[in-house]
Protein backbone atom coordinates (compact mmCIF):
# COMPACT_ATOMS: atom_id res chain seq x y z
CA UNK A 1 0.00 0.00 0.00
CA UNK A 2 1.48 3.44 -0.90
CA UNK A 3 0.74 5.78 1.64
CA UNK A 4 1.39 9.77 1.97
CA UNK A 5 1.60 11.28 5.16
CA UNK A 6 0.97 14.89 5.53
CA UNK A 7 3.12 16.37 8.94
CA UNK A 8 6.31 15.18 10.31
CA UNK A 9 4.77 16.31 13.60
CA UNK A 10 4.01 13.65 16.53
CA UNK A 11 0.56 12.52 14.46
CA UNK A 12 2.55 12.19 11.38
CA UNK A 13 5.47 10.77 13.03
CA UNK A 14 3.13 7.91 15.04
CA UNK A 15 1.23 7.39 11.83
CA UNK A 16 4.27 6.49 10.24
CA UNK A 17 5.75 4.49 12.56
CA UNK A 18 2.26 2.50 12.86
CA UNK A 19 2.37 2.22 9.02
CA UNK A 20 6.09 0.80 8.68
CA UNK A 21 5.02 -2.09 6.70
CA UNK A 22 3.85 0.03 4.22
CA UNK A 23 5.20 2.37 1.36
CA UNK A 24 5.30 4.80 3.46
CA UNK A 25 5.97 9.13 2.22
CA UNK A 26 6.00 11.95 5.11
CA UNK A 27 5.93 15.03 3.63
CA UNK A 28 6.76 18.38 6.15
CA UNK A 29 6.68 22.01 5.13
CA UNK A 30 9.77 23.03 7.67
CA UNK A 31 13.10 22.42 7.27
CA UNK A 32 12.91 19.54 10.19
CA UNK A 33 10.75 17.19 11.83
CA UNK A 34 9.11 17.10 15.21
CA UNK A 35 6.62 19.97 15.07
CA UNK A 36 5.33 21.34 18.52
CA UNK A 37 8.14 18.81 20.05
CA UNK A 38 11.32 20.26 19.32
CA UNK A 39 14.74 20.23 21.47
CA UNK A 40 17.45 22.82 20.99
CA UNK A 41 21.15 21.81 21.73
CA UNK A 42 21.72 24.25 24.49
CA UNK A 43 25.74 24.37 25.34
CA UNK A 44 24.12 22.78 28.25
CA UNK A 45 22.57 20.34 27.40
CA UNK A 46 19.23 19.04 24.86
CA UNK A 47 16.38 21.50 25.99
CA UNK A 48 12.78 21.41 24.82
CA UNK A 49 11.16 24.42 23.26
CA UNK A 50 7.57 22.96 22.74
CA UNK A 51 5.69 20.46 24.98
CA UNK A 52 8.44 19.31 28.16
CA UNK A 53 6.22 16.98 29.47
CA UNK A 54 3.52 14.27 29.46
CA UNK A 55 1.00 12.73 31.29
CA UNK A 56 2.99 9.00 32.10
CA UNK A 57 -0.50 8.55 34.14
CA UNK A 58 -1.25 7.07 30.68
CA UNK A 59 -0.10 3.85 30.10
CA UNK A 60 -1.04 3.88 26.49
CA UNK A 61 1.60 5.97 25.91
CA UNK A 62 4.57 4.68 28.27
CA UNK A 63 3.56 1.23 26.47
CA UNK A 64 4.12 2.87 22.94
CA UNK A 65 7.33 4.62 24.33
CA UNK A 66 8.75 1.06 25.55
CA UNK A 67 7.84 -0.29 22.40
CA UNK A 68 9.87 2.20 20.68
CA UNK A 69 12.66 1.24 23.54
CA UNK A 70 12.64 4.77 24.98
CA UNK A 71 11.20 3.27 28.49
CA UNK A 72 14.84 3.84 30.07
CA UNK A 73 15.27 7.41 28.78
CA UNK A 74 12.10 8.45 30.96
CA UNK A 75 12.46 10.33 33.90
CA UNK A 76 10.35 12.01 36.37
CA UNK A 77 9.78 14.97 37.82
CA UNK A 78 10.72 16.84 41.33
CA UNK A 79 7.43 16.72 42.46
CA UNK A 80 7.99 20.07 43.86
CA UNK A 81 4.35 22.45 44.39
CA UNK A 82 3.75 25.11 41.70
CA UNK A 83 2.71 29.23 42.26
CA UNK A 84 0.28 31.19 41.53
CA UNK A 85 1.00 34.77 40.88
CA UNK A 86 -2.18 37.15 41.60
CA UNK A 87 -3.00 40.42 43.46
CA UNK A 88 0.81 41.35 42.99
CA UNK A 89 2.26 38.00 45.24
CA UNK A 90 2.87 34.53 44.46
CA UNK A 91 1.14 31.98 46.21
CA UNK A 92 1.06 27.78 46.24
CA UNK A 93 -1.26 26.33 43.67
CA UNK A 94 -4.24 24.82 45.21
CA UNK A 95 -3.78 20.80 45.15
CA UNK A 96 -7.14 18.95 44.44
CA UNK A 97 -9.97 20.24 42.54
CA UNK A 98 -10.25 20.08 38.64
CA UNK A 99 -8.06 22.18 36.95
CA UNK A 100 -8.30 24.54 39.30
CA UNK A 101 -12.31 24.71 39.93
CA UNK A 102 -12.69 23.56 43.66
CA UNK A 103 -15.10 22.02 45.87
CA UNK A 104 -14.29 23.98 48.67
CA UNK A 105 -13.70 27.38 49.33
CA UNK A 106 -10.85 26.95 51.65
CA UNK A 107 -8.79 25.40 48.91
CA UNK A 108 -8.62 29.02 47.02
CA UNK A 109 -9.23 31.32 49.90
CA UNK A 110 -5.49 32.17 49.89
CA UNK A 111 -5.76 33.45 46.40
CA UNK A 112 -9.59 34.64 46.12
CA UNK A 113 -9.95 36.02 49.34
CA UNK A 114 -12.64 35.27 52.10
CA UNK A 115 -15.73 36.21 50.27
CA UNK A 116 -15.00 34.66 46.84
CA UNK A 117 -13.84 31.18 49.09
CA UNK A 118 -17.64 31.95 50.79
CA UNK A 119 -19.42 32.11 47.55
CA UNK A 120 -18.21 28.50 46.77
CA UNK A 121 -19.05 27.23 49.81
CA UNK A 122 -22.48 28.62 49.79
CA UNK A 123 -22.91 26.72 45.93
CA UNK A 124 -24.41 24.01 48.02
CA UNK A 125 -27.05 25.71 49.43
CA UNK A 126 -28.25 27.72 46.29
CA UNK A 127 -30.40 26.03 43.94
CA UNK A 128 -28.89 23.25 42.06
CA UNK A 129 -28.47 23.86 38.10
CA UNK A 130 -30.30 21.75 35.28
CA UNK A 131 -27.94 19.77 32.85
CA UNK A 132 -28.27 18.03 29.81
CA UNK A 133 -26.73 15.12 29.56
CA UNK A 134 -24.46 15.34 26.82
CA UNK A 135 -24.58 18.97 26.55
CA UNK A 136 -21.99 21.75 26.82
CA UNK A 137 -20.91 25.19 28.19
CA UNK A 138 -17.87 26.93 28.08
CA UNK A 139 -15.72 26.31 31.78
CA UNK A 140 -15.56 29.68 32.53
CA UNK A 141 -19.13 30.10 31.61
CA UNK A 142 -19.97 27.40 34.05
CA UNK A 143 -17.63 28.20 36.98
CA UNK A 144 -18.09 32.15 36.35
CA UNK A 145 -21.91 31.02 37.39
CA UNK A 146 -22.04 29.07 40.34
CA UNK A 147 -18.81 30.43 41.71
CA UNK A 148 -18.02 33.71 40.43
CA UNK A 149 -15.04 35.64 38.55
CA UNK A 150 -12.09 35.47 41.13
CA UNK A 151 -11.64 31.26 40.95
CA UNK A 152 -11.79 31.61 37.32
CA UNK A 153 -9.57 34.40 36.74
CA UNK A 154 -6.94 33.91 39.21
CA UNK A 155 -6.97 29.82 39.13
CA UNK A 156 -8.97 28.33 36.47
CA UNK A 157 -7.45 30.70 33.74
CA UNK A 158 -4.06 30.41 34.86
CA UNK A 159 -3.87 26.64 34.74
CA UNK A 160 -6.13 25.83 31.45
CA UNK A 161 -3.99 28.53 29.77
CA UNK A 162 -0.86 26.62 30.56
CA UNK A 163 -1.86 23.92 28.84
CA UNK A 164 -4.51 25.07 26.09
CA UNK A 165 -3.28 29.31 25.80
CA UNK A 166 -6.86 29.98 26.32
CA UNK A 167 -9.31 31.63 28.79
CA UNK A 168 -11.61 29.37 30.57
CA UNK A 169 -14.22 31.39 29.23
CA UNK A 170 -12.74 30.04 25.58
CA UNK A 171 -12.53 26.44 26.16
CA UNK A 172 -15.52 23.86 25.98
CA UNK A 173 -16.17 21.86 28.78
CA UNK A 174 -16.72 18.65 27.65
CA UNK A 175 -13.28 18.77 25.21
CA UNK A 176 -11.16 19.99 28.07
CA UNK A 177 -12.84 18.26 31.38
CA UNK A 178 -14.57 15.39 30.06
CA UNK A 179 -14.31 13.86 33.32
CA UNK A 180 -16.02 16.56 34.79
CA UNK A 181 -18.69 16.84 32.10
CA UNK A 182 -19.15 12.64 32.53
CA UNK A 183 -19.87 13.06 35.87
CA UNK A 184 -22.12 16.36 35.63
CA UNK A 185 -24.34 13.75 33.08
CA UNK A 186 -24.57 11.18 36.21
CA UNK A 187 -25.24 13.52 38.63
CA UNK A 188 -28.38 14.91 36.13
CA UNK A 189 -30.19 11.70 36.30
CA UNK A 190 -31.51 12.48 40.11
CA UNK A 191 -32.29 15.91 38.89
CA UNK A 192 -30.77 19.74 39.62
CA UNK A 193 -26.78 19.48 40.03
CA UNK A 194 -24.02 21.44 42.12
CA UNK A 195 -20.80 21.92 40.67
CA UNK A 196 -19.57 21.33 44.37
CA UNK A 197 -20.79 17.96 44.36
CA UNK A 198 -19.42 17.28 40.94
CA UNK A 199 -15.89 18.26 41.44
CA UNK A 200 -15.95 16.75 44.79
CA UNK A 201 -17.02 13.37 43.77
CA UNK A 202 -14.06 13.22 41.46
CA UNK A 203 -11.72 13.94 43.89
CA UNK A 204 -12.99 11.34 46.11
CA UNK A 205 -12.73 8.77 43.12
CA UNK A 206 -9.67 10.02 42.78
CA UNK A 207 -8.62 9.49 46.32
CA UNK A 208 -9.59 6.12 45.67
CA UNK A 209 -6.44 4.99 43.21
CA UNK A 210 -3.73 2.86 43.94
CA UNK A 211 -0.52 5.27 44.85
CA UNK A 212 2.66 4.33 43.84
CA UNK A 213 2.49 4.28 40.65
CA UNK A 214 5.13 6.38 40.01
CA UNK A 215 5.08 9.68 38.68
CA UNK A 216 1.99 11.83 36.80
CA UNK A 217 4.24 13.38 34.61
CA UNK A 218 7.39 12.16 32.84
CA UNK A 219 9.78 13.78 30.29
CA UNK A 220 12.75 12.36 28.36
CA UNK A 221 16.18 12.46 29.60
CA UNK A 222 17.92 13.98 26.09
CA UNK A 223 14.76 16.18 25.83
CA UNK A 224 11.60 14.75 22.91
CA UNK A 225 14.16 14.47 20.17
CA UNK A 226 14.09 11.13 21.53
CA UNK A 227 11.18 10.21 21.00
CA UNK A 228 10.31 12.47 17.55
CA UNK A 229 14.09 10.93 16.15
CA UNK A 230 13.36 7.26 16.89
CA UNK A 231 9.61 7.18 15.36
CA UNK A 232 11.34 8.68 12.51
CA UNK A 233 14.15 6.41 12.50
CA UNK A 234 11.88 3.19 12.89
CA UNK A 235 9.00 3.86 10.77
CA UNK A 236 11.29 3.54 7.82
CA UNK A 237 9.81 5.92 5.99
CA UNK A 238 10.87 8.28 2.94
CA UNK A 239 10.67 11.63 5.01
CA UNK A 240 10.85 14.77 2.86
CA UNK A 241 11.35 17.95 4.38
CA UNK A 242 11.20 21.73 3.20
CA UNK A 243 8.14 19.46 1.33
CA UNK A 244 5.35 22.24 1.68
CA UNK A 245 1.54 20.40 0.32
CA UNK A 246 -0.53 22.58 -1.02
CA UNK A 247 -3.46 20.80 -2.18
CA UNK A 248 -4.89 17.13 -2.49
CA UNK A 249 -6.17 15.66 -5.77
CA UNK A 250 -8.00 11.97 -7.12
CA UNK A 251 -6.08 10.66 -9.62
CA UNK A 252 -7.58 7.34 -11.51
CA UNK A 253 -5.22 5.40 -9.58
CA UNK A 254 -5.43 7.40 -6.11
CA UNK A 255 -4.53 10.72 -4.45
CA UNK A 256 -1.79 13.16 -5.83
CA UNK A 257 -0.59 15.66 -3.80
CA UNK A 258 0.71 19.06 -5.13
CA UNK A 259 4.14 19.65 -3.52
CA UNK A 260 4.15 16.15 -3.22
CA UNK A 261 6.57 13.46 -5.50
CA UNK A 262 5.28 12.75 -8.81
CA UNK A 263 3.45 9.72 -7.99
CA UNK A 264 -0.09 8.21 -6.67
CA UNK A 265 -1.05 7.43 -3.55
CA UNK A 266 -3.79 4.51 -2.10
CA UNK A 267 -4.15 6.54 1.26
CA UNK A 268 -3.70 9.66 2.95
CA UNK A 269 -3.44 10.93 6.59
CA UNK A 270 -3.48 14.43 7.24
CA UNK A 271 -1.14 15.37 9.89
CA UNK A 272 -1.48 18.90 9.91
CA UNK A 273 -3.23 21.81 12.39
CA UNK A 274 -6.59 22.48 11.19
CA UNK A 275 -6.74 25.34 8.78
CA UNK A 276 -3.87 23.27 6.60
CA UNK A 277 -6.39 20.69 6.96
CA UNK A 278 -9.39 22.69 5.84
CA UNK A 279 -6.88 23.72 3.03
CA UNK A 280 -6.11 20.80 1.58
CA UNK A 281 -9.28 18.80 1.99
CA UNK A 282 -10.94 21.48 -0.24
CA UNK A 283 -10.86 19.36 -3.50
CA UNK A 284 -11.46 15.38 -2.13
CA UNK A 285 -13.83 16.43 0.61
CA UNK A 286 -14.95 19.91 0.79
CA UNK A 287 -17.76 19.54 3.16
CA UNK A 288 -15.39 18.23 5.80
CA UNK A 289 -13.30 21.86 4.90
CA UNK A 290 -15.96 23.79 5.37
CA UNK A 291 -16.35 22.30 9.39
CA UNK A 292 -12.92 22.18 10.29
CA UNK A 293 -12.52 25.84 9.59
CA UNK A 294 -14.56 26.42 12.80
CA UNK A 295 -11.77 25.60 14.84
CA UNK A 296 -8.85 28.42 15.22
CA UNK A 297 -5.72 28.39 16.46
CA UNK A 298 -3.99 30.21 19.76
CA UNK A 299 -0.56 31.65 19.20
CA UNK A 300 2.19 31.19 22.09
CA UNK A 301 6.40 32.25 22.53
CA UNK A 302 8.35 30.56 24.55
CA UNK A 303 11.71 31.45 25.96
CA UNK A 304 13.91 29.16 27.40
CA UNK A 305 17.00 30.84 29.64
CA UNK A 306 19.90 29.95 31.41
CA UNK A 307 21.35 31.25 34.35
CA UNK A 308 24.57 30.52 35.87
CA UNK A 309 23.27 30.17 39.25
CA UNK A 310 19.76 29.17 40.52
CA UNK A 311 20.34 30.92 43.84
CA UNK A 312 17.03 32.89 44.41
CA UNK A 313 15.08 31.11 42.38
CA UNK A 314 12.19 29.77 44.29
CA UNK A 315 12.09 26.48 45.29
CA UNK A 316 9.19 25.79 43.14
CA UNK A 317 8.15 24.30 39.62
CA UNK A 318 6.98 26.93 37.99
CA UNK A 319 4.57 30.12 38.19
CA UNK A 320 1.21 30.76 36.76
CA UNK A 321 0.42 34.58 36.13
CA UNK A 322 -3.68 35.20 36.73
CA UNK A 323 -5.31 36.35 34.21
CA UNK A 324 -5.16 40.58 33.94
CA UNK A 325 -2.36 40.76 35.97
CA UNK A 326 -0.85 44.50 35.91
CA UNK A 327 2.34 44.91 34.91
CA UNK A 328 3.36 40.96 33.69
CA UNK A 329 3.09 39.84 30.29
CA UNK A 330 4.12 36.40 30.50
CA UNK A 331 1.75 33.70 31.60
CA UNK A 332 3.70 31.50 33.23
CA UNK A 333 7.19 30.12 34.07
CA UNK A 334 8.63 26.98 33.95
CA UNK A 335 11.43 26.68 36.49
CA UNK A 336 12.80 24.01 34.73
CA UNK A 337 16.08 23.12 36.23
CA UNK A 338 13.55 22.89 39.71
CA UNK A 339 10.97 20.88 38.21
CA UNK A 340 13.32 18.28 36.74
CA UNK A 341 16.31 16.45 39.01
CA UNK A 342 18.35 15.44 35.70
CA UNK A 343 18.14 19.23 34.76
CA UNK A 344 19.22 20.53 37.65
CA UNK A 345 22.24 17.98 37.42
CA UNK A 346 23.55 20.43 34.62
CA UNK A 347 24.18 23.04 37.29
CA UNK A 348 23.14 27.03 36.91
CA UNK A 349 19.42 27.58 36.52
CA UNK A 350 16.79 26.77 33.53
CA UNK A 351 13.49 28.90 33.31
CA UNK A 352 11.51 28.93 30.42
CA UNK A 353 9.16 31.86 30.39
CA UNK A 354 5.73 31.51 27.76
CA UNK A 355 3.48 34.16 26.32
CA UNK A 356 0.70 34.15 24.70
CA UNK A 357 -3.00 33.59 25.34
CA UNK A 358 -5.81 32.96 22.59
CA UNK A 359 -7.31 36.34 21.35
CA UNK A 360 -3.80 38.56 21.93
CA UNK A 361 -1.11 37.93 19.83
CA UNK A 362 0.98 40.56 21.27
CA UNK A 363 3.88 38.37 22.49
CA UNK A 364 3.95 37.12 18.62
CA UNK A 365 5.01 39.53 17.01
CA UNK A 366 6.74 41.37 19.85
CA UNK A 367 11.11 41.53 18.56
CA UNK A 368 13.26 38.71 20.62
CA UNK A 369 14.85 41.73 22.37
CA UNK A 370 11.79 43.21 23.75
CA UNK A 371 10.63 39.18 24.65
CA UNK A 372 13.94 38.96 26.36
CA UNK A 373 13.40 41.66 28.55
CA UNK A 374 10.10 41.39 29.45
CA UNK A 375 10.71 37.59 30.46
CA UNK A 376 13.65 39.04 32.53
CA UNK A 377 11.62 41.65 34.14
CA UNK A 378 8.53 39.68 34.91
CA UNK A 379 10.99 36.91 36.22
CA UNK A 380 12.11 39.57 38.82
CA UNK A 381 8.73 40.88 39.65
CA UNK A 382 7.47 37.81 40.54
CA UNK A 383 10.00 35.97 41.98
CA UNK A 384 12.53 38.54 43.31
CA UNK A 385 15.21 36.77 41.16
CA UNK A 386 17.49 39.53 39.02
CA UNK A 387 17.94 36.95 35.77
CA UNK A 388 20.51 39.29 34.51
CA UNK A 389 22.97 39.24 37.83
CA UNK A 390 22.19 36.11 38.01
CA UNK A 391 24.02 35.58 34.72
CA UNK A 392 22.16 35.29 31.31
CA UNK A 393 24.16 32.36 29.44
CA UNK A 394 22.09 30.88 26.90
CA UNK A 395 18.54 32.23 25.39
CA UNK A 396 16.33 31.05 22.61
CA UNK A 397 13.39 32.08 21.60
CA UNK A 398 10.38 30.49 19.88
CA UNK A 399 7.51 31.68 18.57
CA UNK A 400 4.54 28.84 17.83
CA UNK A 401 2.38 30.21 15.28
CA UNK A 402 -0.84 28.48 15.58
CA UNK A 403 0.48 26.72 18.45
CA UNK A 404 -2.77 24.82 20.32
CA UNK A 405 -6.31 24.70 18.72
CA UNK A 406 -8.73 26.21 20.63
CA UNK A 407 -11.20 23.29 22.24
CA UNK A 408 -14.18 25.82 22.27
CA UNK A 409 -17.45 24.38 23.62
CA UNK A 410 -18.34 23.79 19.76
CA UNK A 411 -14.84 21.52 18.98
CA UNK A 412 -16.20 17.81 19.93
CA UNK A 413 -19.12 18.74 17.66
CA UNK A 414 -17.20 19.75 14.73
CA UNK A 415 -14.11 17.05 14.69
CA UNK A 416 -17.67 14.72 14.36
CA UNK A 417 -19.05 16.27 12.10
CA UNK A 418 -15.78 16.71 10.21
CA UNK A 419 -15.43 12.57 10.37
CA UNK A 420 -18.67 12.32 9.47
CA UNK A 421 -18.23 14.26 5.88
CA UNK A 422 -14.95 12.31 5.60
CA UNK A 423 -16.56 8.83 6.30
CA UNK A 424 -17.58 9.36 2.44
CA UNK A 425 -14.14 9.83 1.26
CA UNK A 426 -12.15 6.22 0.99
CA UNK A 427 -8.62 6.31 2.02
CA UNK A 428 -8.40 9.82 3.87
CA UNK A 429 -7.68 10.11 7.38
CA UNK A 430 -6.84 13.10 10.18
CA UNK A 431 -4.53 13.13 12.89
CA UNK A 432 -3.20 15.93 15.03
CA UNK A 433 -3.78 17.74 18.17
CA UNK A 434 -7.42 19.35 17.00
CA UNK A 435 -8.51 15.67 16.31
CA UNK A 436 -8.59 13.92 19.74
CA UNK A 437 -6.74 16.01 22.13
CA UNK A 438 -3.35 18.57 22.33
CA UNK A 439 -1.89 16.02 24.95
CA UNK A 440 1.11 13.73 24.18
CA UNK A 441 -0.92 10.98 25.04
CA UNK A 442 -4.04 11.65 23.21
CA UNK A 443 -2.18 12.59 19.81
CA UNK A 444 0.03 9.46 19.95
CA UNK A 445 -3.17 7.75 20.76
CA UNK A 446 -5.22 9.82 17.69
CA UNK A 447 -2.22 8.99 15.43
CA UNK A 448 -2.22 5.30 16.12
CA UNK A 449 -6.25 4.98 15.57
CA UNK A 450 -5.83 7.00 12.25
CA UNK A 451 -3.42 4.41 10.76
CA UNK A 452 -5.14 1.63 11.46
CA UNK A 453 -8.56 2.94 9.99
CA UNK A 454 -6.87 4.11 6.77
CA UNK A 455 -5.97 0.43 6.23
CA UNK A 456 -9.60 -0.74 6.49
C1 LIG B 1 4.52 25.61 23.55
C2 LIG B 1 3.83 24.27 23.65
C3 LIG B 1 4.02 23.50 24.80
C4 LIG B 1 3.39 22.26 24.91
N1 LIG B 1 3.60 21.52 26.02
C5 LIG B 1 3.07 20.28 26.11
C6 LIG B 1 3.43 19.44 27.20
O1 LIG B 1 4.24 19.78 28.04
N2 LIG B 1 2.84 18.21 27.26
C7 LIG B 1 1.95 17.77 26.30
O2 LIG B 1 1.45 16.63 26.41
N3 LIG B 1 1.65 18.54 25.22
C8 LIG B 1 2.19 19.78 25.11
N4 LIG B 1 1.92 20.55 24.02
C9 LIG B 1 1.02 20.03 22.98
C10 LIG B 1 1.72 19.06 22.03
O3 LIG B 1 3.08 19.40 21.88
C11 LIG B 1 1.05 19.10 20.66
O4 LIG B 1 -0.35 18.93 20.80
C12 LIG B 1 1.57 18.03 19.70
O5 LIG B 1 2.99 18.02 19.64
C13 LIG B 1 0.98 18.29 18.32
O6 LIG B 1 1.40 17.32 17.41
P1 LIG B 1 0.75 17.26 15.95
O7 LIG B 1 1.49 16.24 15.20
O8 LIG B 1 -0.72 17.14 16.08
O9 LIG B 1 0.95 18.71 15.33
P2 LIG B 1 2.27 19.51 14.94
O10 LIG B 1 3.34 19.28 15.91
O11 LIG B 1 1.78 20.90 14.71
O12 LIG B 1 2.73 18.88 13.55
C14 LIG B 1 2.16 19.23 12.32
C15 LIG B 1 3.26 19.28 11.29
O13 LIG B 1 2.66 19.51 10.01
C16 LIG B 1 3.53 20.38 9.29
N5 LIG B 1 2.74 21.01 8.22
C17 LIG B 1 1.80 21.98 8.34
N6 LIG B 1 1.30 22.30 7.13
C18 LIG B 1 1.92 21.51 6.22
C19 LIG B 1 1.81 21.37 4.81
N7 LIG B 1 0.97 22.09 4.08
N8 LIG B 1 2.62 20.46 4.19
C20 LIG B 1 3.48 19.69 4.90
N9 LIG B 1 3.61 19.80 6.26
C21 LIG B 1 2.83 20.68 6.91
C22 LIG B 1 4.00 21.35 10.35
O14 LIG B 1 5.16 22.04 9.93
C23 LIG B 1 4.25 20.41 11.52
O15 LIG B 1 5.56 19.91 11.55
C24 LIG B 1 2.53 21.80 23.86
C25 LIG B 1 2.35 22.58 22.71
C26 LIG B 1 2.99 23.81 22.61
C27 LIG B 1 2.80 24.63 21.37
Amino acid sequence: MRIAIIGAGLAGLTAAYELRENDVDVYEATDRIGGKLYTVPFEAGPTDMGAEAFLSRRTDAVEFISELGLKDSLVAPSGLGSLVYAGGRALPLPRGGVMGIPSTGQAVAHLVGAEAAARIDAESDAPGFTWEAGGDVSVGALVRARYGDEVVDVVVSALLGGVYSCSADDLGLRATLPQLAGELDRLAADGPVHLRDAVGNLEASRAELPTGQGSVFSTFREGYQELYEALAEKSGADIYVDAFISGISSSAAGYRLAGGEDKDYDRVILAVPAPTAALLLKQVAPEAASALSAVKLANSVVVGMRFATDAGLPNNSGVLVASGEQGVRAKAFTFSSRKWPHLAKRGGALVRASFGRFGDDVALRASEDDLVDWALDDLQTITGFDGRAAGLEEIYTQRWFGGLPRFDASHLATVEAVRGHLAGTAGIEVAGAWVGGVGVPDVIAGARRAAAEVLR
